[in-house]
């Protein structure tokens, strides 16, 4: 299926009328995107009088339309993404496009709540492992097990994707997309509108995976988060309705808008708790009035702001 742009030249593609002999007027019936044909009525209404035939084509080219029109008009978070894109895996908006710090409301009245894509036992965190960047939660399952959409949304690619398997990418509403891989049966198709809680695929160990688990992501603008700084993985539910995604020299982290305490957790260190809050090991430090040879208790609580 073709990307489409919300932009899309608005002139290019217009054929130029010609005139005939008869005095009518030929086009090339094609496709017009919904951009054109809006250029195109609005350069007829600046006519002294509008032509039966170039009534005919507004229907004509209305009638192509509809279908991508209601696409276009439903694609959620146009704000944040240009392109609805089913062929690319991810578009990486640079960073130097980032907000230093955007406040994003993820669950609305508006928007839909959480729901937990599968219960489980985390088996694999986000972050550096064996020297590669671990972009997702592993959560642990049986083969079969259903695996459903974390928030409202439509599905931007279901298919096999390399090391990914069987793979759902959601874009939500919100602005977050999501990942779902390793997938043994897909169990929908790119433009399918779904909710929060819909069953998207069965869980297994297609692609690079040695044994059936899950692999969650949650991404902004391709960029991915840890999911574990704003969804509880024990509790199963979300922490706070908007969070903070925050772009600096330490890289791109998410953390919930109310946040103002860390309760550290097992195998933390200094630098990776800096990191989750987009700090220096030094700033979170000096936020709490001690140096990094403190020795970190677990259950213990950090002030992050
Ligand atoms: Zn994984």
């Amino acid at each position: 299926m073709k990307a489409i742009h919300k932009s899309d030249s608005l002139s290019n593609n217009i054929d130029k009328p010609t005139k005939k002999n008869d005095d009518t007027v030929a086009y090339n019936h094609k496709n017009l995107s919904y951009d054109e044909l809006t250029f195109f009525i609005d350069s007829l209404l600046d006519l002294d009088t509008i032509r039966l035939n170039e009534i005919e084509l507004v229907t004509y080219y209305s009638s192509l339309l509809k279908k991508e029109t209601i696409r276009l008009e439903g694609i959620p978070a146009p704000d944040f993404y240009e392109l609805f894109d089913e062929a690319a895996v991810f578009t990486i908006t640079p960073e130097n496009e980032l907000l230093e710090e955007q406040l994003l409301v993820v669950t609305s009245d508006s928007l839909g709540s959480y729901f937990h894509p599968k219960e489980g036992i985390v088996t694999s965190k986000f972050g550096w492992r064996d020297k590669r960047m671990h972009k997702g939660i592993d959560i642990n399952l049986n083969k079969g097990d259903a695996v459903k959409a974390a928030f409202n949304g439509m599905v931007r690619v279901a298919r096999k994707q390399g090391g990914y398997g069987n793979v759902v990418i959601v874009r939500h509403y919100n602005g977050l997309e999501t990942v779902y891989a390793h997938l043994s049966k897909i169990k929908v198709k790119p433009g399918d509108v779904v909710t929060a809680g819909q069953l998207i695929g069965l869980g297994g160990s297609t692609g690079h995976s040695s044994g059936p688990h899950l692999h969650f992501e949650v991404r902004f603008k391709g960029h991915p988060l840890n999911p574990a700084n704003f969804i509880s993985f024990t509790e199963n539910k979300i922490e706070a309705d908007s969070i903070i995604i925050k772009h600096n020299k330490y890289g791109v982290c998410a953390y919930p808008s109310n946040a103002t305490l860390y309760s550290i957790q097992k195998g933390d260190s200094w630098f990776e708790i800096a990191k989750r809050y987009g700090m220096s090991t030094k700033q979170l430090c000096s936020l709490n009035g001690t140096d990094k040879r403190y020795y970190l208790r677990v259950g213990q609580k950090l002030r992050i702001n």
